[in-house]
């Protein structure tokens, strides 16, 4: 019989080769019509065998091409009308909304193929790409998605490669960033004084340099790397000199699994992460014979570790090294390099040489650094590969603009059930970041066709992106609790509607009180939460300096737990100045300069001290990273938790510190392995967890718990509580494809704001 339908097809289905597949389909199925680009999908229209028409809607959802992802098919009957054929119609400008961008796209397995084939036309040509993979969202300087509007504008397609471009039979029809070595962009290799070596073949010198020891800068997709051969100690050694990065771990890149099972152990969970077209980096267990040099990662235990993305990576470690250091191309904590001439004023004195080209790079995006967590995934930096892909959310919201925290920023923008949580940004207290913030806003805002109703801001009044939300004028604004955020990201992120328990652990928050909030037990649902339990507040002497120097917070659980005699009595911090002690300990007795904080961090950081493990950190949260690492080493992991007090006052339980720090105290100066301590102060903070979750239950009736907030970024510390929490017959959700630290506040903040939205509350 014979029929017609009009299918809509919404999710990401332009740009990824969806309408040649159709096409391919409807010649399957001897169908006619056509397929058409609009707003938010891709409209088609065929006639032909009604039962030809079913098996083609089912096999559109089944055999979607790799990068589509189908939210919704929906179709309706129409009167059979007169084709001819089936064509791919293009889309009209009048369609209006732009195209939708997808995120850049490891190589695939035939592109690859092509790359290493002696007879291709693109063979060792090192921006060979299709519409499978390739730059996507880095390159794009303009909407719609279109090749003119990339940094590919200033190439010419040769004959050959046009040719490819209009066929919808090839693999690179409509792929906008096609290029050939005899049209496309080309590599170059530059010395520190920005003078290109006229060497035949650039990639083979920098090979040879980096196999010799030198450190090369390297130009990738979001920005540049440095990198250097990860099995030369001095050269690894020189690069955490003149990079001043003393001990935060490199990542590091290799060939493919072969060589990762070389240095580390992988599951085949972490196998498929690795392997995915995001290419994110993975965090992996070290095996104990790794024979990588100590300085990529000291003292630790897991290594970060990621395949090539783009086919320059791919063809350095063909023929160079083993393994390759590949870090981001900046100075210490500056936002990594990506514009030409920058990277030659920034990154000319830490490399020897630049591995360049020029395809410009139009957005600064970092690599994504991930995990798995109990077989699945656990995203704790989301961005190249990742972003600007949507979330779905489980209802409508209208349009908001949520920008995020301070620290590892993002922000989010809210179209629909579309929530478009952007890639990392950084920590806005630069410049440089927060012009990219405003940057991306702008263009987010663009690509997605997106004005914001509602503009959303953190508490803490002097975040630069809650001053910036205030800058914006004509908009009303909303202010969101810090570890509110936390947990509401996590509920949308599992879709959850009601009430849960939200135990929300990270460094620094600011409360609703005006003290630093960070070990909090929240009841909450998207529209608002109630502060059931947090740790006993303490003074933070020094503020932000406490952070830096983890024996500040020492000195005030001390004082807190002992008194201010403590120092006659126990022999604790001893590499710290005498003067700078009594210092710290008057702000302490006198409150000054030592703002109440209630963070669980803050607890990480003082314990770390009094171990004399830290008593200064390089980075933040290093003292607790240290912690963990500790006690992994732990000869014994039956131990009981140290004894917990926890105190109702006026409906709100508290947890103080002191009778805790007693034990581990006492176990201090007994001698006890120090590893042991560690293991059994995470058995305790896991012991807090689910005393508190059941106390709260019994009052509350919720069974449902979420673990938000950057201490959940504890591998040791997330295991326990979470399987202690399932013992005890709650509900455990944890963050999977949202960072749990405060890279996925900005998506808590939206979804608090649509919920206030629809209830008038603003
Ligand atoms: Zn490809
Ligand atoms: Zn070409
Ligand atoms: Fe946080």
């Amino acid at each position: 019989m014979l029929g017609r339908k009009l299918i809509e097809v919404m999710g990401i289905v332009q740009g990824v080769g969806f309408r040649p597949f159709i096409y391919s389909l409807a010649e399957k199925y001897e169908l006619r019509g056509y397929v058409v680009n609009t707003s938010w999908g891709v409209e088609i229209d065929v006639q032909g065998s009604t039962a030809k028409i079913t098996e083609f809607i089912t096999e559109i959802s089944n055999n979607a091409p790799p990068l589509a992802v189908i939210d919704n098919i929906s179709w309706q009957q129409l009167p059979v009308s007169g084709y001819r054929s089936f064509e791919i119609k293009k889309s009209t400008a009048s369609s209006g909304r732009p195209v939708p961008v997808t995120p850049d796209t490891a190589t695939c397995a035939d592109c690859r193929q092509e790359l290493l084939s002696p007879a291709d036309r693109r063979y060792r040509y090192p921006f060979i790409n299709c519409i499978n993979c390739g730059p996507r969202f880095t390159i794009i300087t303009g909407v719609p998605y279109d090749r003119l509007l990339t940094t590919m504008q200033g190439f010419v397609m040769c004959p050959d490669c046009a040719a490819e471009y209009n066929d919808p039979a090839d693999r690179r029809f409509h792929a906008q960033p096609i290029a050939c070595p005899v049209c496309g962009p080309q590599l170059m290799l530059i010395d520190r004084a920005g003078i290109q070596l006229m060497v035949e073949d650039p990639l083979k010198t920098a090979q040879e340099q980096l196999m010799a020891g030198k450190i090369l800068a390297v130009k990738g997709l979001g920005g540049y790397h440095l990198a250097c051969d990860a099995m030369q100690e001095e050269t690894v050694k020189a690069l955490r000199q003149r990079k001043i990065r003393e001990d935060k771990p490199f990542a590091v890149m290799v060939q493919d699994m072969a060589a990762v099972r070389q240095y580390c152990l992988v599951t085949a969970r972490e196998e498929a992460l690795l392997t995915s077209s995001s290419r994110p980096i993975v965090l992996l267990r070290k095996r104990p014979d790794c024979p990588l040099a100590e300085a990529v990662a000291p003292n630790n235990d897991y290594l970060g570790i990621m395949l090539p993305y783009t086919p320059l990576h791919i063809l350095l470690l063909a023929e160079g090294p083993a393994a390759m250091v590949m870090t981001s191309g900046n100075v210490s904590e500056e936002p990594i390099a990506y514009r030409d001439e920058d990277a030659l004023a920034r990154l000319g004195g830490i490399a020897d040489f630049i591995l360049t080209h020029n395809r410009d790079i139009s957005h600064r995006c970092d690599d994504s650094v991930t995990r798995v967590f109990r077989e699945q995934d656990y995203v704790l930096r989301r961005a190249r590969g990742y972003a600007p892909a949507p979330f779905m959310l489980n209802r409508e919201i209208v349009p908001v603009l949520a920008c995020g925290g301070e620290q590892k920023n993002t922000f989010c923008l809210t179209k629909g059930r579309y929530a478009f949580l952007s890639h990392h940004i950084g920590d806005l207290e630069n410049m440089e970041t927060m012009t990219a913030f405003k940057q991306e806003i702008a263009l987010y805002k663009k690509l997605f066709d997106i004005e914001p109703e509602v503009i959303v801001h953190d508490l803490h009044p002097e975040y630069l992106s809650t001053k910036f939300a205030s800058e914006q004028a004509g908009i009303p604004l909303i202010g969101i609790q810090h570890h509110h955020a936390h947990v509401a990201a996590c509920m949308a992120e599992h879709g959850l509607d009601g009430k849960v328990i939200g135990v929300s652990f990270d460094g620094t928050g600011y409360g609703n009180d005006g003290h630093i909030w960070g070990g909090e037990f929240l009841v909450s649902d998207y529209l608002d939460f109630r502060r059931v339990g947090h740790l006993a507040y303490v003074p933070m002497p020094g503020g932000a300096r406490a952070v830096r120097e983890p024996w500040r917070m020492a000195v005030s659980y001390l004082s807190r737990t002992f008194g201010p005699d403590w120092r006659n009595e126990y022999c604790l911090l001893d590499g710290i100045d005498e003067s700078k002690l009594e210092l710290v300990q008057a702000m302490v007795e006198k409150k000054i300069n030592a703002p109440f904080t209630s963070s669980m961090g803050r607890l990480f950081d003082a314990v770390s001290a009094i171990l004399g493990l830290r008593t200064v950190v390089n980075y933040e949260g290093q003292g607790a990273v240290e912690l963990e690492q500790l006690a992994l080493r732990a000869g014994n992991a039956m131990q009981p938790p140290y004894d917990i007090d926890i105190e109702e006052e006026a409906g709100i339980y508290l947890v103080n510190l002191p009778i805790t720090l007693r034990q581990i105290i006492r176990d201090v100066t007994k001698g006890t392995n120090v590893s042991d301590i560690a293991y059994r102060f995470h058995v305790t903070v896991c012991a807090i967890i689910v005393r508190m979750c059941r106390l709260i239950r019994r009052i509350e009736g919720i069974e449902r718990v979420c673990l938000s907030g950057g201490v959940f970024q504890n591998m040791l510390l997330l295991t326990m509580t979470f399987d202690k929490l399932r013992e005890n017959d709650f509900h455990v959700y944890v963050h999977r494809r949202i960072p749990v630290n405060d890279g996925g506040i900005s998506l808590g903040q939206a979804v608090i704001a649509g919920e206030r939205r629809r209830n008038l509350c603003v």
